[in-house]
Formats: C-alpha cells, sequence, structure tokens
C-alpha cells in the first residue's frame, strides 16, 4: 500500500497563510496515496515561548509566567479567530485551547510554589505548543471536508525517560502505531499526530529534542513501513548554505543521506539529524519540500547524491564552540589518547563536534558547544582507563569564542583540491584558521575559525568555494532552471 508520511514544521503551521497552504497541500496529495499520515509542529515560537514560561515560573518576577501565558493565548487566538470565526468548530476549538493553557498555569503555579522544577515537568510544558496546534490544524482540514483525527503521540510513540531527548522503542512504537492507525485507515480518516512528542511505557509525556518533530515523521515512516517521508519547510529544500544567511545560496536536487546528516549534524537546522539516520537505516527516501513554493519538487535524499560525480554540496557553521587540546608527552601515544578520550565521552553520551589531530606536536583537539565544555573535562578527569595510563599527557588547553565552518561533499575530507581552495580562500580574506580535520565522517571537512569570522567565513566559502568551482556547477542547472520560472 503505498504509504506518505509529511510532516508540516512551525515554519509552515504558524498564520493564516502558512496553515491554508499546508492544508492545500494535504487536500491535493490524500488521493494520491493509500494511506497517508500528516505531522504538524507547534506554531514557530510557540516552543521557545512555552520554554521561556517554564524558566518564567522559577524566576523572581512572580507575574512572569503568566505574561508569557497571555501572550502564547494572543498569538494563538489571532490565527484561530481569523480562521475559524464564525464557524462550529470555533467555539470547541477555543474552549480546547483554554483547557490546554490552564494546564499549562497550573503547572507552572505549582513549579513556582516548589521553587524547583523537573525535567519532566518542562517536557510537559513543552509539549504543550504540538498538542494545540494539532487540533488547530485537524479543524482547518475537516473545514475543507478532509476526513481527518486529531493524536497525540503520547499514545503513538513509546519512548525510554530521558527527558528533552529522549528515544523511540520502536518495537513497542509499531504495536501501538499498528493498533491504531490502521482502523483510521480503513475508514479514509487521515490521522493528524502531534510532532516532537512520545510518553513513556508508563504514559509521562515526554520530547524528542528541539526540532524533534522531523523526527516523529520518520518513526511513523518506519513503523508504518512508508514509501517516502516528506518534510513541508519555508525554503525550497536543502540548499547550498542556509538562505537566511546567505540569499544566494542554492537549492541541490538530490543529495545522500550521508551528507545531509553531516549538515545537520554541523549546524544546518533544516533537518533533525537523528531522523535522517533512521530513514537512512530503513531506507526510506526522503523529501524536503517548500509550503510556500509547493510546484517546486524540492530535495530528493537518499542513498546516492547528484554530487557522486563532484564533491562539495554545501556549507554551514556553529558558533560558541570550545577547544579542548591534550598534548602528549614526548613518546606519548596520541591515537590511543584520542580513542580513550573518544571512548570516555561516548560512555557519557556526550556529544563532540570535531577532533583535530596534530602530529607536529602530538595534541589533540575536541570540539564541543560552550556550555558543554566543564562537564567534558570532569568526564575526563574521571575516567578510570585514561587515568590509568597515568595521566601521561598535558593539563587541558581550552579556547573559547570558536566557530566551526563545516563543508559537506562526498569524500571531501579525501580531495586535496577542495582543502586547498578553501585554505586558501581563508588565508585571503586574513581569517585566521585555528584548526582543520574532519567533522566525524571523510563527508566533512571543518576549520576552526574565531567566532568573530564565522558568517565572513561562511559567506566567502559558499560564493568562491561552493559556486566558483567548475565542478560544482552542474548542480546548480536546475536550481537555475527553477528559479527562471518563479
Ligand atoms: P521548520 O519549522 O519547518 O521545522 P526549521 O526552522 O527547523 O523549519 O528549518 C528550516 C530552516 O532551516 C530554513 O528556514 C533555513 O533557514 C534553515 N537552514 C539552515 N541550513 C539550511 C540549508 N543548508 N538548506 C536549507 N535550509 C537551511
Ligand atoms: N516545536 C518543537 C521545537 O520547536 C519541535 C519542532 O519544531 O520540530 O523544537
Ligand atoms: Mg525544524
Amino acid at each position: 500500500m503505498k504509504t506518505l508520511v509529511m510532516k508540516f514544521g512551525g515554519t509552515s503551521t504558524s498564520n493564516v497563510e502558512a496553515l491554508n497552504r499546508a492544508a492545500d497541500i494535504v487536500v491535493a496529495q490524500h488521493s494520491e496515496w493509500d494511506r497517508m499520515v500528516v505531522v504538524v509542529s507547534a506554531m514557530e515560537g510557540v516552543t521557545d515561548l512555552l520554554i521561556e514560561c517554564a524558566e518564567g515560573s522559577l524566576s523572581k518576577d512572580k507575574d512572569r509566567y503568566q505574561v508569557i501565558i497571555d501572550q502564547l493565548r494572543n498569538n494563538i487566538n489571532v490565527v484561530v479567530r481569523a480562521i475559524f470565526s464564525g464557524d462550529r468548530s470555533y467555539e470547541k476549538l477555543n474552549a480546547l485551547n483554554n483547557t490546554r493553557l490552564q494546564e499549562l498555569t497550573n503547572i507552572c503555579q505549582r513549579i513556582q510554589l516548589q521553587g524547583k522544577s523537573s525535567p519532566r515537568d518542562m517536557d510537559e510544558i513543552a509539549a504543550m505548543g504540538e498538542r494545540i496546534n494539532v487540533h488547530v490544524f485537524s479543524a482547518l482540514l475537516r473545514k475543507r471536508r478532509v476526513r481527518c483525527q486529531a493524536i497525540e503521540a503520547t499514545n503513538l510513540i513509546v519512548t525510554d525517560d530521558c527527558y528533552q531527548a529522549a528515544s523511540p522503542i520502536q518495537t513497542a512504537t509499531d504495536a501501538r502505531v499498528d493498533a491504531v492507525l490502521p482502523p483510521l485507515f480503513a475508514e479514509a480518516i487521515i490521522p493528524v499526530v502531534t510532532g516532537f512528542i512520545g510518553a513513556t511505557p508508563n504514559g509521562t509525556t515526554t520530547t524528542l529534542g528541539r526540532g524533534g518533530s522531523d523526527y516523529t515523521a520518520a518513526i511513523l515512516g518506519v513503523s508504518l513501513k512508508a514509501d517516502q517521508v516528506w518534510i513541508w519547510t519555508d525554503v525550497d529544500g536543502i540548499m547550498t548554505a542556509d538562505p537566511g544567511l546567505i540569499p544566494r545560496a542554492r537549492l541541490i536536487p538530490e543529495i545522500s543521506y550521508n551528507e545531509v546528516y553531516q549538515l545537520a549534524y554541523s549546524g544546518a537546522k533544516v533537518l533533525h539529524p537523528k531522523m535522517i539516520l533512521l530513514t537512512r537505516e530503513w531506507d526510506i527516501p526522503l523529501w524536503v519540500k517548500n509550503t510556500f513554493n509547493s510546484e517546486c519538487n524540492g530535495t530528493r535524499i537518499s542513498h546516492c547524491s547528484l554530487t557522486d560525480r563532484y564533491t562539495i554540496s554545501a556549507v554551514t557553521g556553529l558558533s560558541d564552540i570550545n577547544l579542548i587540546t591534550f598534548r602528549t608527552i614526548p613518546g606519548g601515544n596520541v591515537n590511543k589518547i584520542k580513542a580513550l578520550i573518544r571512548a570516555a565521552l561516548k560512555n557519557r553520551g556526550t556529544t563532540t563536534l570535531a577532533v583535530f589531530q596534530a602530529k607536529h606536536d602530538r595534541s589533540v583537539s575536541f570540539a564541543f558547544s560552550a556550555n558543554n565544555s566543564n562537564h567534558v573535562i570532569q568526564t575526563i578527569r574521571e575516567d578510570g582507563p585514561l587515568r590509568s595510563l597515568g595521566w601521561n599527557f598535558s593539563q587541558p588547553q581550552v579556547i573559547e569564542n570558536v566557530a566551526l565552518i563545516t563543508l559537506v561533499g562526498r569524500e571531501i575530507y579525501l580531495t586535496p583540491r577542495v582543502l586547498s581552495l578553501a585554505t586558501s580562500t581563508l588565508n585571503k580574506a586574513g581569517i585566521d584558521i585555528k584548526r582543520i580535520g574532519n567533522g566525524t565522517s571523510p563527508d566533512s571537512l571543518v576549520f576552526a575559525v574565531a567566532n568573530k569570522d564565522g558568517e565572513h567565513a561562511i559567506n566567502i566559502i559558499h560564493d568562491e568555494v561552493i559556486l566558483n568551482d567548475p565542478l560544482i556547477s552542474p548542480i546548480t542547472q536546475p536550481v537555475l532552471k527553477h528559479l527562471a520560472t518563479n
């Protein structure tokens, strides 16, 4: 049975125009597929406000959380009133939203009284945006006479209790999906499911990490053995750089899971990294498409890539990074130290963004987001295997305020031409390169530069290395055609 899971992000559901376009897309697609599931995120900005609200309930300003809840109520009401006012569903939707906002108020009051919040409270609060929006979007679809049912993913996606970054328990999820969704498909009803959230086996709400609605679509795609997963957002697809930062960025019509994973892992927030791993594992073709330009095909992500014959696909960046450098004493084995540090960090679930090794001074540097840095040093100090080596390497040196600029492309790290072109471009612009290395795969090439140089570095790498490379230019042709017709 032809099955499609599609997800609309916050950018595609946060105002009347966006919601109407998303609804148009569902209407246009639903006769094309035997089974279709729609995943919806919270409206853009709502999850940020909810997190602020949770933090506000612990602030000295006692009214802070209430002010934010009023702002949330107002933002949601503006959209709901514009679409549904005068409609039968209006009162019902208002009542539902008020119930959710009252629940939110109660949790915040409790946190304020107790003077502390738990990770579990944080997830209960962060989940409200999706729980509200799923009803808004399904009411809109019903207004278009689409048969659908809003479903909270707490009834579908079973996770561990790692709040704020829960992982799905796929077999338990498969069983729930199998029990809940097929009866709806049999009645030609489209399930409209909350993104971002799940629940532990005993029913406590969890969230899958920021941007996690993409992950929801992949998890459901695996359970349903979907033919395709489509991610609808506010840009034409995966581009050669973040078009929010570089308007000259061009669409990449086709890219591999590996490359797009490196992009997402290294800062491009267009897709959640874990969803890419999951769709790759189950070989589910993934598309990124533009809700506001649905005529454009978007980007197809699969095992192969249009860049198979070329090298560079895109550039991305991360700022506020700390580099922690270890030097071995003369005769020390830097490879062994590197492997042990990696293992110690992996055991503690700490994400290393890049590793740089310098043979000349027997050093190895690890890149982390700045707020992880103390925890990392502590972890390494306490690690048994490293201690048993007699800590035979120097005390770590920490360089703060670093940006990582990552170029992504098939086996780019092994391509001397790209390395020399990118290095000379940065040198010519007077940008000091602190380190060069590969991120976590040969598909990425990472430059560590000062934070203040980060944006400039991305701009010149994009314009002078990616767009100017004669081997790259064939990629841009379909995009130029697309731009010419829009
Ligand atoms: P959504 O709400 O739809 O999930 P996100 O904001 O999470 O949207 O992701 C879409 C955004 O990702 C785009 O608006 C764009 O600014 C950003 N982005 C970053 N890097 C890229 C890239 N290489 N290609 C496309 N978009 C990118
Ligand atoms: N609403 C959640 C967030 O803002 C999930 C998502 O948008 O994918 O992180
Ligand atoms: Mg997103």
